[in-house]
């Protein structure tokens, strides 16, 4: 009789992030990895005119607003899988909620608005491109220069 074991899995290492706007309008916290490895940049209609530069939040439980409701607009389109939220002021785009087939729930901050970071951490982030335009979020797209 053989008895399967369950792996254990370790979670990588958590930090709490603040994440901003330009004018500090619309600011939360969520919690990510310290190490944000799971960043991506997405050829979808929106992320591509938007520029956009994503990393999801780990527990969704930590997200916690830290300004007003009202300072923040929502767009969503086509779909409407995905919320779009930037701030009524300065038009910045700070996150993005859906609830996705497959994947679940999530939220995704805009790893440009993060607070603390030197140049230097930002441009040791690792990331990944995602096909958004073909709904391919898993795969790399064939161009990604322009990204
Ligand atoms: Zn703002």
């Amino acid at each position: 009789m053989s008895e399967s074991a369950t792996p254990v899995v370790t979670p990588p290492p958590q930090r709490l992030y603040t994440v901003s706007c330009h004018c500090g309008g619309v600011k939360f916290q969520a919690q990510m990895e310290k190490e944000l490895t799971k960043g991506h940049r997405c050829n979808c209609s929106s992320c591509f005119k938007t520029r956009m530069w994503v990393h999801p939040v780990s527990d969704l439980s930590t997200f916690k607003m830290m300004t007003p409701e009202e300072n923040v607009s929502q767009y969503v389109y086509n779909t409407k899988m995905c919320e779009h939220y930037f701030c009524k002021t300065c038009g910045t785009q700070t996150h993005m909620m859906g609830d996705c087939p497959g994947y679940g729930r999530y939220i995704l901050a805009s790893i440009n608005c993060l607070e603390e970071l030197t140049q230097e951490e930002f441009s040791n982030i690792k990331f990944r491109y995602a096909d958004g335009i073909n709904s391919n979020f898993m795969d790399v797209p064939k161009y990604t220069n322009h990204l």
